[in-house]
């Protein structure tokens, strides 16, 4: 990795999956203290980072990033050299059930972030002010669905499909502008589907493999067709550690595997490396494999060009089966982990998604 520049970091939503785990990295490697900020929703879980929790270098602040003076109060004590966005709602069947988190959280929280980030980097010397990054961390999602054969590239125009990815693609476009207007160095990463440890079972693969742990069908999306570009997680961090380091403000990074499957082809992966874990015949656990109603609106297809992260010496290092296999052995081995999820009963049954909507009055 690139040498460490950065001194006190903020890791807004530190208490999810992606968040987590840049944390922890973080810490094995760079000195400096970080600030993980975030409201814990039912998606953040404090109990993911109790091995770091005592760490003098390590600060858990709960708070909203849509709440100005919390945001405030957090960077005047943090004083930060750099902000990691991650917070967020992030499932899109939830978006679809209930948009209104997602504008609030989404959409207004980086734009409150941004604020409080740009009154904050406006008074600092001009040296920290070059130093001084805004990640935000995005979707590949923003793009909309990419014709067969085609990688999007970061100038492609935004299309996005689902209340999730219109309001990352909103933060975006935030983020572009605080940088354009008033020159506050943010970039913004394009991560593609991202899978590992510690992920909240609502998602494809900890959905699949807690369904086969408990012997139940394995939920797949209408005809399982639709293709995504899976990433693991030590390698989204990564990426995200190479953009910090050595990205140029302003610029949006593409992060994903370029590599799109099926989701079929891809729980059948899945369900070989369960067999292998299971000790059962091959075959065994693909054959629990459910079609099930589709998303509405669910894209076709998601497939990132990562030339320009790639030019900052990042590469995934991770293959998919390696990955998948990690990812088995740590949902196997990890059941006190699940047992502390806000939502602790959440036994990885899709209950969302097939477009009924819930009423929105609390945003009203
Ligand atoms: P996650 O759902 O696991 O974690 C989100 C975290 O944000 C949780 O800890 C939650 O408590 C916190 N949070 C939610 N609302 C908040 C608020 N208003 N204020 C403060 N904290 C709040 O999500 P993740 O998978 O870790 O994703 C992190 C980021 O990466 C998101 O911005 C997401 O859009 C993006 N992303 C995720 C993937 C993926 O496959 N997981 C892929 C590409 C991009």
């Amino acid at each position: 990795m690139a040498k460490p520049r950065h001194q006190s970091l903020i890791v807004t939503g530190g208490a999810g999956f992606i968040g987590g785990h840049l944390i922890r990295r973080w810490l094995e490697r760079e000195s400096g203290a970080v600030w993980n900020f975030d409201k814990l929703t039912y998606a953040g879980n404090r109990a993911s980072l109790n091995d770091i929790e005592q760490r003098p270098d390590y600060h858990f602040v709960q708070g909203d990033v849509a709440d100005a003076d919390a945001v405030r109060q957090l960077i005047e004590t943090a004083q930060p050299d750099a902000i990691v966005h991650c917070a967020a709602e992030s499932h899109v069947d939830r978006s679809i059930e209930q948009p209104s988190e997602f504008v609030a959280t989404n959409i207004t929280g980086a734009y409150v972030l941004l604020e409080e980030a740009f009154t904050y980097w406006r008074e600092l010397s001009s040296d920290r002010q070059a130093e001084f990054r805004f990640l935000n961390v995005s979707t590949d999602e923003v793009f909309g669905s990419a014709e067969p054969g085609r990688l999007f590239v970061e100038s492609d125009a935004f299309a996005p499909n689902s209340p999730y990815a219109a309001s990352k693609a909103s933060a975006a476009h935030l983020c572009r502008s605080y940088w354009r207007t008033y020159g506050l160095p943010t970039i913004t990463t394009y991560g593609s589907n991202t899978y590992g440890p510690f992920q909240f079972p609502e998602k494809l693969l900890p959905t699949a493999i807690l369904a086969a742990q408990a012997g139940r069908s394995i939920p797949l999306y209408g005809d399982g067709s639709h293709e995504r570009d899976w990433l693991y997680i030590a390698d989204h961090c990564a990426a995200l550690e190479a953009a910090l380091a050595a990205g140029a403000p302003g610029c949006c990074y593409n992060v994903g595997s370029s590599k799109p499957i099926a989701n079929r082809d891809l729980l059948e992966r899945l369900c070989h490396r369960l067999d292998e874990h299971q000790g059962v015949a091959a075959g065994e656990n693909a054959r629990r494999i459910e079609r099930v109603t589709d998303r509405p609106g669910h894209d076709r297809r998601y497939g990132v060009d990562c030339d320009s992260i790639r030019s900052l010496g990042w590469a995934p290092r991770q293959t998919l089966d390696a990955g998948l296999r990690e990812t088995v052995n740590w949902y196997e081995k990890n059941h006190a982990w699940l047992a502390t999820l806000a939502e602790a009963d959440y036994q990885g049954r899709r209950g969302l998604g097939h477009g009924e909507r819930r009423s929105d009055s609390s945003s009203r």
